[in-house]
Order: structure tokens, then sequence, then C-alpha cells
């Protein structure tokens, strides 16, 4: 039964109520408990922890988070630093060893000229995501999403004070948005446009000519594309076109080396931008965390030399996603094969039946977690599944998706 209880009007407490609503738009009322957050993928990540505590077996295909480790490398780098004493405060934008390499590695990857000027080191990619809007919509207070999207943009728009817009993207579509659409989207008063190429959840990486028309758009109008590129290297498909190709616009780059080079647990990942936005951004650093630990910024600096092991880890998430899609394809389901990125979002084809009920009995019959559509945007008949699972742990929880499909048909329903 759903437990409602009293909420006092904190900014903390307004997440807890958008979790609550979360709930209600499915038109049901589920038990729930109270989470840490308001994003659905992770609320079922805390379902499926929940149910291992109790002895249960659970495939995880809910959270973004390759299996396999960082490089031996990396780690030693770690510990090797630490050793060496760097274990104090230091510069709130990063150590400029850390920065001037991203400079020199990103700049030399899309031909621009970039210094460490252009860098902050963050605690993450979704830290940057927070700094990029605290920063940058303080007086552009609407910024423009483009749907299904990955639900931390909007708790983050919402949690500085600002507005969003989205432009819902169709299967039918291949997620492509149209010049229109973006035209459109893009004449609504708004300060700033999110992109994200390849995609969480659908994997689409966005074609050269739309990241061309967001540009040219957002150059006329003054806007700033915030562009997450933390999966930029995990491209399957086609070849892929950053926003830092585009010197006409005011942009802002995410990246991380959370999914290329999984080290999401050391909680690192950086932005790129103009030295004036930077310079914002490092002050809200500074004002909430100090700075990124330097032990971890000498672990991603090492990362960067591992060349052969992050074209290791994008042929092995290459192989599964493309097993992956293939195995997929054969259920009754409707798929856009990912392009790239670490997701599949197919739409689960049963009338009636919304995505966190289909999420939450493959949970509780099955042992396998899934992300339900809605926290994505209005897609409530859509799922997503994380790929980047070993490749057995993978099909078998793909069989067991298919099963439940199945038992679904088989009901009726
Ligand atoms: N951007 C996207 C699209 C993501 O999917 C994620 C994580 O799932 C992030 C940013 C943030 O990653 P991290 O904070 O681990 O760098």
């Amino acid at each position: 039964m759903f437990k409602p209880f009293q909420l006092p009007s904190s900014p903390v407490a307004q997440i807890f109520r958008l979790e609550q609503k979360v709930y209600h738009m499915s038109g049901k009322q589920y038990e729930i408990e109270l989470s840490t957050s308001a994003e659905p993928h992770i609320i079922m990540f805390e379902k499926a922890t929940t149910l291992e505590k109790q002895g249960r077996k659970v495939i995880h295909l809910e959270i973004g988070e390759p299996d396999f480790f960082p490089p031996r490398e990396v780690i030693d780098a770690m510990y090797i630093s630490a050793k060496e004493g760097h274990l104090r405060y230091s510069s709130p934008s990063g150590i400029p060893q850390l920065r001037s390499a991203l400079a020199q590695t990103i700049g030399k990857r899309y031909k621009v000229s970039l210094s460490q000027d252009n860098v902050i080191v963050t605690p993450g990619g979704r830290f940057a995501i927070y700094l990029c809007f605290a920063a940058a919509l303080r007086n552009q207070g609407k910024a423009a999403i483009i749907a299904p999207d990955w639900p931390a943009y909007r708790e983050c728009v919402k949690f500085v004070g600002g507005e969003y817009i989205t432009l819902n993207t169709r299967l039918e579509d291949g997620w492509s948005p149209s010049d229109e659409e973006v035209s459109g989207l893009l004449d609504q008063g708004v300060g700033s446009v999110v992109i994200n190429s390849p995609s969480n959840p659908t994997g689409k990486i966005l074609s050269k000519e739309t990241v061309q028309r967001v540009a040219e758009i957002a150059a006329q109008k003054g806007l700033t594309v915030i562009s997450d590129e933390v999966y930029s290297d995990y491209v399957y498909q086609q070849s892929y076109y950053s926003i830092l190709q585009e010197q006409r616009c005011r942009s802002i780059l995410i990246g991380s080396f959370s999914k290329c080079w999984a080290m999401t647990g050391f909680r690192i990942g950086y932005a790129i931008a103009e030295p004036h936005l930077i310079k914002s951004m490092s002050k809200i650093q500074s004002l909430l965390l100090t700075n990124v630990p330097e032990f971890v910024q000498f672990a991603a600096l090492k990362a960067l030399e591992c060349e052969d092991a992050l074209r290791d880890n994008v042929q092995l998430m290459k192989k599964r996603v493309e097993k992956a899609s293939a195995t997929l394809s054969k259920m009754p389901l409707s798929l856009h094969a990912p392009e790239g990125g670490l997701y599949a979002f197919p739409r689960i084809n049963k009338p009636g039946i919304d995505s966190m009920d289909f999420a939450l009995q493959l949970l509780e019959k099955k042992g396998v977690a899934v992300a339900p559509g809605i926290g994505f945007g209005p897609y409530p008949d859509f799922i997503r599944i994380t790929l980047s699972q070993r490749d057995d742990v993978l099909m078998d929880g793909l069989s067991k998706i298919g099963e439940m499909l199945n038992e679904y048909d088989r009901l009726g329903k």
C-alpha cells in the first residue's frame, strides 16, 4: 500500500515529492519506501538491492555502469600519488596536469585549440551538469531538453530554480528531431539547450546536420548549448560529431571518466567551455566542495594514457550491444537499434500496461531490474535496458524479459 508522509518544504523535500509524483504518474499507487533519489532507475536499483539483501538473486540491467574495472595502471597511479602525498586541498578547477592533458586530448580529437583555462575537473559528469545549470541558468532561466533524456537534467534545472521545455522525439523517427522541431523548440525563449549524444536512454547518435542546426540557431539567438558527451567513445554505427567542432555557438561540453574508463566509483568528470564560464563553474565548485581529490585526478591523468584499454572497452561494448540488439529484435518489442552508448530503449507494446508496472513485475517475478520509461520523459510504455553486463548475464536477463512479455501475452494483458 502507498504510504503517505508529511514533508517539510526544503529543496531536498521537493525532490522526495518529485519521487512521489513519478509513482503517481503511473496512475496507480505503489508501495514505496523513502528513496534517496527522484530518478526511477535509481529507485529501481534501490529496490533491487533491497531484494538482494533478502537473499534474492537479481540481474542488474537498470544502472548505467560497465561491469569491468579500470586498467590496473589507473589504480596504481591513484595509490602512488596518495603515497607521494597528494592528500591536501587543491585548486577548485582541477590540477593543471589533468586540465592540460584533457585540453590536449580533446583538442586533438576534434581539431580545436584548447588550453587548461577551458577545462574544469568535477566529481563526475553529473556534477558538471549541475554546475552548468547553476552557472548558466541564473540569468537565463529556461532550458530546452531533447527527450527521451537522462532524468538528472530536469531535476538539476528545477533545483537551480529554472524551467525546462522538452522536444519529445519518437521511436518511429529513429529518435531524430526534424529541423522544424529543433527550430520550434529553440524559439520559445530558452537560454540554453541540452543535447546528449550518444543518448542515454536511446543510444541515438545525433547526426552532424542536427548538431549543426542546433549550433546555428544557438548562435543566432545567443543560447548556450550544453552537450553531454559522456558516451562519446562508445560509438558503433556512424561517425561522431561533437559540439566542439562547431565554433560558432557558445557551448559547454560535459565529459566523464565513468563510462569509457569504467571509473564510476572514482567520481571524476569534466566540462569544457569558454574560460569565463569555467571560472563561474569553478567558483560554485569551490563553494560547494573545494576540489576533486588530487589522487583521483592523478588516476584520471593515467587513464588518458591507456589508449589500448579504452579501445578494448569500446570493442567489448560494441559486441555486447550488437548481440543484445539482435536478441531484442526477435522479441515482441519495438526498438531502434542503439548506435552508441550502453543502453537499449524498446517499447514493450503492451497496451494498458505501463513500464513502471512491467519493471516492478519483472523484478519481483524474474529477478531482473530495468529502468521504467517514465523516468526519461513521457515514455510510459518503454523500458531502458543497460547492456553493459557480461554476455551470459545479459543474455539470461534478456531471456527473462522475453519470458515476462510472453506471460503478459498469455494473460491477455
Ligand atoms: N550524463 C549521462 C547521459 C549519464 O548517463 C550519466 C550517468 O549515468 C552522466 C552524465 C554522469 O556520469 P558520472 O557522473 O558518473 O560522470
